[in-house]
This record gives structure tokens, sequence and C-alpha cells, in this order.
């Protein structure tokens, strides 16, 4: 970018501050500003549509277009016509609006030259964020019907100012015996200068989550997130003789119609710019996330909430026994009473059992909430049995490729009538059972369909599933009854997406895999996606400082056990974690990610912390899963150097008064007596006078 064009130009536009754009009409070129961020667009002499750079000003670093290509952020194939660098538009219209939760959106109306139809660019600035949302629709204005082919909703070619790259990924959830498992690891990976590409697979049943993160030694950053549920591919290549960054992308099997007249919306992308590490490419997005994207959070609800779920039971739950855990689950501080599978007749006939609950769910529902905690329910709306009442009246609503979910068979989303089916049966479910909360289940929430018998093409089923079956369900099902929340889980968390938290108020992650791999998959999730989407089942029946603590770092800890089988202390000691958990809630939802220590693994210390600049206070995890050393130095870089700070723990009753320097420097020194065993820390402000303000 030339700056020295962009800072003249703004100087004579004397505006700063607030989300702004400029279109100087003799360059056509397109200028958006806030406090932190800017970027510039620009309709060529020869009429291509091109991205020119972008400024990150808080950090004084450049992204620059790249030199040898041009960064054409429209890519689109209409059958065997493709619009890429090449392709010339001519300008229709320019204007902004507001773009949703209180963005400026820059919308650039532009016409394809060869008659293939229109364009709306939108691209979206919020206050204070240095991050860049960007939605292509395409418009069917060539009077005959078309296929969308291909899309490319991430496409970025930049300069690459630096010799070499590190890029930060992270798996989502695919257990074994799958022939790629997963299970949230970060994956760290140079990235190669020869031009070897790196590819991130992502949506449901895909390998990673909706994100890639890119910095430089230096620690100039660029992370970059994905609207979509469906599968689809993000390429990243680095070519340091030609100096190009290039991010590429694709959706899998797209064969979309678009019938004259019709549109087609290319999956929202956003592109988040940070100085420093993976860290700091995280809380940018986690920001964004919560502020833009994300399903606002619960009014009038504590979040993340403590649950208790059925599941320890399987599907051998009935009434009395559930009555008897909602009373204990009250007593110990949880919040929502969730059903597990098991409560209806068979999957897909969505009534209940009438053995387990003969009086229907509605009465344990109404005791749920006379013991003042939500009442959640399992639904897992896309399977039904072979013998359900559904599938033996339609039996071709199933689609081709079967996932088998319990034995029921998979239900095609994107065929009109079971979307309709779908939406009756969710509203009918959530007003008899009173539900608050949904328990999204299923196997792959977005099918394989190649059925010539349904309504969406036979080759459009990834799109056609995601975006008109699944997205569309959700939306009209949450436009009728919007104070329900939803859980997305899909046995596990392999929907990891930022279209996902879209939809849902949080998101389980690798199921009820143990302390271990809990810590685990929350150290990994929380790199791209806000804490509160990391909820963790607790499956663990005993109790100690190892087992529960493992669970106390993330989204909703829900409990998987049987509580009346709970032994006095147990129960008292978990009753204690729980009200510590929710002591430090806000601070882990709201704060800065710290990932402290390399990810947790038998035999060594790890440690977990946020830090909440508003209120300039942390919380940390510190556990000792089996590791030599019986302290653990935490140190963390954030605090006011010459600031004072009282330290305080869970077990050791030592307050400690530290200045941020020490704290970042040295670090807290924190005792870890048992071979297998975790601390929790917290770090507030000293008053004037010494004391921690909060005592
Ligand atoms: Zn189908």
């Amino acid at each position: 970018m030339n700056r020295a064009l962009l800072v003249g130009f703004w100087c004579c536009a004397g505006a700063f501050g607030a989300p702004s754009a400029k279109f100087d009409s003799d360059a056509r070129r397109w200028l958006l500003r806030n406090e932190v961020m800017e970027a510039s667009f620009q309709l060529g002499p020869a009429g291509t549509f091109e991205f020119r750079g972008m400024h990150y000003l808080t950090a004084s670093q450049d992204w620059p277009a790249a030199k040898s290509v041009a960064s054409a952020p429209i890519r689109l194939t209409l059958d065997q016509s493709s619009f890429d660098a090449s392709t010339m538009y001519v300008l229709l219209k320019e204007w902004t609006s507001a773009a949703p939760r209180g963005g400026l959106r820059q919308n650039i109306l532009l016409e394809e030259s060869r008659g293939l139809g229109k364009v709306l660019v939108e691209i979206d600035l919020y206050s204070n964020l240095a991050v860049l949302r960007q939605g292509i629709r395409y418009f069917n204005t060539s009077g005959r019907a078309v296929h969308v082919t291909a899309a490319s909703p991430v496409h970025w070619d930049l300069h690459a100012a630096a010799a070499s790259y590190r890029a930060l990924r992270v798996e989502q959830w695919m257990p074994m015996p799958g022939p790629n498992p997963a299970d949230f690891q970060r994956i760290l990976s140079n990235v190669d200068p020869g031009g070897r590409v790196l590819q991130t697979a992502s949506g449901a049943h895909n390998h990673y989550c909706s994100w890639i993160a890119v910095n430089d030694a230096s620690g100039q950053g660029i992370a970059l997130g994905w609207e979509f549920d469906g599968r689809m591919t993000v390429d990243l290549r680095h070519q340091a003789s030609e100096q190009t960054l290039q991010f590429s992308s694709r959706i899998s099997g797209l064969y979309h119609p678009v019938p004259a007249g019709e549109e087609f919306q290319v999956p929202r992308a956003f592109a988040a710019l940070y100085a420093g590490g993976p860290d700091d490419a995280g809380f940018v997005t986690q920001r964004f996330t919560e502020e833009v994207l994300a399903k606002p959070l619960p009014p009038g609800m504590p979040f993340p909430a403590v649950i208790w779920d059925s599941w320890a039971y399987g599907q051998g739950i009935d009434e009395e026994t559930l009555r008897r855990e909602a009373a204990l689950a009250a007593k110990l501080g949880v919040e929502v009473f969730i059903v597990d599978l098991g409560w209806a007749r068979a999957l897909g006939d969505w009534t209940p059992d009438p053995v387990k609950f003969p009086g229907g769910m509605r009465g344990l529902s109404d005791y749920v909430h006379s013991l003042g905690m939500k009442f959640g329910i399992h639904f897992a709306w896309p399977e039904a049995a072979p013998d359900s009442p559904v599938l033996r009246q339609n039996p071709d609503w199933r689609s081709s490729v079967d996932y088998d979910y319990y034995g029921a068979d998979s239900l095609c989303l994107a065929h009109e009538p079971v979307r309709q089916w779908i939406v009756a049966e969710a509203v009918r479910v959530i007003d008899e059972t009173n539900a608050d909360w949904i328990l999204q289940d299923g196997e792959n929430m977005v099918k394989e369909c190649r059925k010539t018998t349904h309504t969406h093409h036979p080759l459009d089923s990834n799109y056609a599933n995601a975006v008109d079956g699944l997205d569309w369900i959700l939306k009209q099902v949450q436009a009728h009854r919007s104070h329900v929340l939803w859980e997305n889980c899909e046995n596990g968390g392999n929907m990891m997406t930022f279209q996902m938290v879209q939809n849902y108020a949080t998101s389980i992650l690798n199921d009820a895999s143990g302390a271990r791999a809990a810590r685990q998959a929350a150290y990994g999730a929380t790199f791209p996606f806000p804490s509160r989407y990391s909820d963790r089942y607790m499956p663990e029946q005993s109790m100690n400082a190892y087992t529960a603590r493992s669970y106390l770092f993330g989204g909703p800890w829900i409990l998987m056990n049987k509580l009346a089988l709970l032994d006095a202390p147990d129960f008292e000691y978990l009753g204690r974690e729980i009200a510590r958990f929710k002591s430090i809630r806000e601070t882990v939802r709201d704060g800065k990610i710290l990932h402290v220590t390399n990810p947790p693994a038998e035999g060594r210390t790890d440690a977990i912390a946020a830090y909440d600049p508003a209120t300039d206070s942390a919380v940390a995890v510190v556990t000792r899963d089996g590791a030599a050393a019986a302290t653990f130095a935490l140190r963390v870089g954030e605090f006011r150097r010459d600031k004072s700070y009282i330290v305080t723990f869970a077990d050791d009753p030592r307050i400690l008064t530290l200045t941020g320097e020490q704290i970042g420097r040295t670090g807290i020194s924190v005792r870890l007596p048992e071979r297998w065993g975790t601390e929790v820390v917290t770090i507030t402000p000293a008053a004037a006078d010494g004391r921690s303000r909060l005592q």
C-alpha cells in the first residue's frame, strides 16, 4: 500500500476515530478506516476489482497486496466461467450502510463485463477492532439459470516482506477409528518458503477449526476465520522468491443452482491483524467473535453455566432417577439440568418414552424449574431410527450417505419437506418440554446426499445441507423460540466454525474424554474461539483437586456423573469447586487467554490463564500432571510493571504482594505438593495501601 497516499488522503478527509469509509471517485479507490486499522480496495483502470492493502495502525504494520499478482477478492466459477483477477467490472453503485451489531459496511455493486451478472462486495469494519469482514454476493442477471461450481470465501494475495512465516491451526474432534483422528491439538507449522501448500480442511466432519493464524518472526500477524459449517479447504502458500503470501480456498462439492434473478451468497470470512504470537491472534479473533459474530450472551443468566447432564445413566433414565439427581444438582449449585439421549420413544420419534416418563417430560421440567434451574433436552434432529414413524412414512428422507448415529439413519436437511418437518418438531419439543436449552446432537450435521429425488441438486449437498439445511433450520427455530439456548454437539465438537458461533451459545469439545483430555481440548479450542465455546463433560465419579479443577477453565462445566453415588466428602468438595468456578468464570470468559505452557500432557505441569484488561486481573489454573517438580513459576506478562498486585491461591494460604514486573519476570511460585494436583491462582490489583481491592 502506498502509505503516503493513504495518509494524505485521510488528512484531506479529516476523518479519524470510529469506522469510516471514503470513496475517491477519480482513483476509484475505497479507503476504510477505524481507530486501529485501515484497508484499501480499488477498481483498477482496466476494471479489475482488487484488494490494495491493509495497515495495522496500533503496531505500524503493513499488509500490502502482492506485487507480482493481483489480489482479487471476488472468486467464483459459474459453470465454465470464472471470476478471477482478470475479470472486469463496471461500478454500478457504491454506498455505506450499517453493518450488524454496530459496524460500518462499505457496499460496492459491480456488473461483470461479460454479462454473467452482478456482484455485491460487502466489507465490514467495527470500532477498535483490527478485523475486516467480507461478504461476496452474486446476483444472476444473465437471464438464464447457472450453477456456482466453485467459490473461494478466503482469498488474499499478500506481499510477503518476511523471509519466513509460522502458522497456527487447531484441530477439531474426530476420534478414532477414523482415518485421520483429531483431538484439538495445537498445530504449529513452519510455512514452506518454497511454495508447498499448507491445507486447512474445516467444517462438519473435517479435521480443523475454521481458522488459521500466520505471523513472521517479528510478530506481524494475520488471522483468518471463515463462516461456513460445510466442508471447505483453505490453502496457504508462501513463495519467498516472489514475495507472496497467498490464501485461497474451495468449498467441497459445490454445484449450487442459481436460477435467473436469484442470488448466491459466498460464505463470509474475516481477516484479523495482530502483533505478537498465538495468544494475540486468539485475543483479536475472540473479541471480534464476541462483539460481532457470536450468539449474544444469554440475558439474565450467569454464563458460562454449571450444568448437569444425564449421560452417566446412558439411556437408562427415568423420571424418578432424574428427580433425585435434580434435587442434588440444585443443592450443588447447578444452573442447567439436561436430559440427554434416551428420553424419547426413539430417535426421530420425539415423544417421551411412556415407560420411562409416564407423565411426559413436562412434570420433570416443572420440577427442575421449581428448583431454580433451567431445563435442557437432548435433540438429535438430523437422525431417525429406521422404524420411526417419520421414516416409515417418508423412507426417501434419508440422505444417500448414512452416518449411523446410535443405529439411526441420517436425514437430509437440504430436502425441503425434511427441513420443514424438523422446524415444526423442534418448536413442538421446546413447547411440550418447556425447554430452555437444546443439546443438539447427531453424527455429522452436514450430511452428504446425492439423491436425485430431493429438492437440492444431487451434486450440491455440502453447501445445501450447511446453508439451506442446518443454518436455515436453526434460524427458523430460533426466530420462533428465541429464548432457547443451543449447545453445539455432533458426537463431540466437530463443527468448530465461525458460522457455528453465530447459532449456538456454546459447544462441546472432545466429549467425556476425562480430566487430562478436557484440559487438552480447552487448551486448543481457546486459540480460535472465545472460551465459552469450550464446554467440558466431566464423567468422573470420585473427586479431588486434580479431577475437579481440570474442568474449571473454559465454557460451561457440565457434570456427567451420578450425583446420588457421590459420597458426602466428594459432594461437598464438588460444591466448593462449583462455587470457585462461578467466582472465576467472568474473568475466564472476558479475558485474554494465555497459554502459559505447552499443551497438557502426562509428566508435565501445565498452566492456562485469562487476563481481563478491563479489571487488570487474571486467573490461572496450574496443573501438575505427574511432573517431578513440586513448584511452578507462573509468569504472566500482561500486568503493568510498576504496579502492585495481590496474589491468592485456592489451597495455599499465602497472600503475596508482587509487582507486575515480578509476575512477568520471575513469576509467581505456585506450590503443587501432590504429584497429580491443581492450584488456582488469582491476581488482582492492590489498592494504594497495598491491600487487595477485593478485601
Ligand atoms: Zn438429499
